[in-house]
């Protein structure tokens, strides 16, 4: 584990490492890089910064301000172990050679601000994150066409079907749509797959607790993390998506975060554990509350709750998360509070009753998301929650699916559509920009680019299932 630039400059030099590489984050979550030869690799540049041209990245600067520095932080050091030649790569926040600020766009230096918001209210001083990220692994690239997908239909006389594997009459072992969860192997063929991936996500410095196949049908998987700290926790989760997805691709297979690849079965979420604490002291937990929660956390979901819509712009930011977010999947629907109910947005899990274990479950988002924003937008709602003592209404400790029509039209719902949430964003986002952590700046451009990039793009496309519906008309 390195500190200082100097710890990277002499693990390089005696590790005999032949390249360094430099990552950041772009607006909608992907990992850019740039990398150096070790040889010529110095301290400076790591403590002065390295150029790049910000104007092509997606959602960045414009061409007439395009200089930008990487400052890549020492912290964040880990040898690549999937790449040929001995690369070092660290993680990098976007500064402005101009104004000596950390960019306001960088979703890195987001989080950097929301964490230190956090402190600045006193309220606590660490936000501890948990995300759960679930993916499909699919046998080979062709079927990141989607055209293997467009025209699927569940076929309730044959009860379930596998993309994984080739349909035909001898369908050995072959797992049913929604019971993925979880039968041994044969059955469950990404076993060693899966392995590969946690222990490859522990050579990098992850804290892999256990793996799992999903609900779904093949090929979805689960690989947890231990939560940490915000910022680390965000950095872990991009850590988490290279490693999936180059293992897969190492073994001949693609791994898809997408929330809802396949019509008819569950999609891959990223639910969110969240608490607050003080030094050694969890704040999250009272033994008289309900479902053993501190006002504080109460509040805190009543801050989730009440901006859900807003936060969903950037914790489910894809015109595909809405197609995830309906009845019947595990994923919620209804903005309502509850322990152990998983068709809630925010459960509590009654695991354990250790005050240390006391957290909600925001089951909202999805592994689509970037980490920086999401996170940061939902501890900036809680934190809003526990300043205006934000009530989150009673809880409701039955299957919210099933309630009779007139008692769940009282619940609020998510968002339908991306549109929508953009919509809630741009009508409710002064809770995001406290302590200056996002932007105007940043919630404008997100928007449009959005919008121009993403809705456009599907509203204005005519789609393969239209043609089917209405090509007879
Ligand atoms: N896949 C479900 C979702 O979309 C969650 C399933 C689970 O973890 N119980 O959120
Ligand atoms: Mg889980
Ligand atoms: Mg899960
Ligand atoms: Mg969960």
């Amino acid at each position: 584990g390195c500190k200082t630039s100097a710890d990277v400059i002499k693990a390089i030099r005696s590790e005999a490492v032949d390249m360094v590489d430099v990552r950041m984050t772009d607006m909608l979550g992907a990992w850019q890089h740039i990398s150096y030869p070790a040889k010529f690799f110095e301290q400076d540049q790591i403590d002065e910064g390295l150029g790049f041209d910000g104007s092509s990245l997606r959602g960045f600067k414009e061409i007439n301000q395009s200089d930008m520095l990487l400052m890549p932080d020492p912290t964040t050091a880990f040898i690549d172990p999937f790449l040929s030649r001995k690369t070092l790569v660290m993680i990098a926040d976007v500064k402005d050679p101009v104004t000596g600020e950390l960019y306001n766009r960088d979703p890195r230096g987001v989080a950097k601000k929301a964490r230190d918001y956090l402190k600045s209210t006193g309220i606590g001083d660490t936000a501890y994150f948990g995300p759960e990220a679930e993916f499909f692994v699919f046998d080979d690239v062709r079927y990141g066409t989607g055209q293997h997908f467009a025209h699927f239909e569940v076929d309730s006389a044959e009860g379930h079907w596998n993309t994984n594997r080739d349909e035909g009459p001898n369908l050995g072992y072959k797992i049913r749509a929604k019971e993925g969860y979880f039968p041994c192997p044969p059955t469950d063929t990404l076993m060693d797959l899966r392995s590969e991936m946690a222990l490859e996500m522990i050579k990098i410095g992850l804290t892999v607790e256990c793996q799992h196949h999903e609900v779904a049908t093949g090929g979805q998987c689960e690989i947890d993390m231990k939560f940490d700290e915000l910022l680390a926790m965000a950095d872990h989760q991009m850590k988490y998506k290279y490693v999936v997805k180059q293992t897969a691709r190492k073994f001949g297979k693609t791994a898809t975060f997408m929330p809802k690849p396949l019509f008819g079965d569950n999609g891959s979420g990223m639910h969110c554990h969240q608490s607050i604490w003080k030094g050694k002291t969890p704040l999250f937990a009272d033994s008289a509350g309900y479902a053993g929660l501190s006002d504080m956390c109460r509040w805190y979901i009543g801050g989730l709750l009440k901006h859900a819509g807003a936060i969903l712009a950037f914790a489910a930011p894809t015109t595909n998360s809405y197609r995830r977010l309906v009845p019947g999947y595990e994923a919620p629907v209804n903005l309502a509070w509850s322990l152990r109910n998983r068709s809630a947005a925010c459960r509590i899990p009654m695991y354990s009753d250790s005050p240390k274990a006391k957290r909600v479950e925001f089951r909202c988002p999805d592994p689509s998301a970037n980490p920086y924003y999401a996170f940061s937008a939902m501890l900036m709602a809680g934190l809003d929650g526990i300043k205006n003592k934000i009530e989150p209404g009673d809880p409701i400790d039955k299957n919210i699916y099933d309630l009779p029509p007139e008692e769940a039209a009282l619940i609020k719902t998510v968002p339908g559509s991306l549109a929508d949430a953009l919509i809630e964003l741009e009508n409710d986002h002064e809770f995001l920009l406290e302590g200056d952590v996002f932007t105007p700046d940043l919630i404008e451009t997100y928007i449009a680019y959005k919008r121009a990039n993403e809705l456009d793009p599907i509203r204005l496309r005519p789609h393969p299932h239209e043609f089917f519906m209405y090509y007879d008309c």
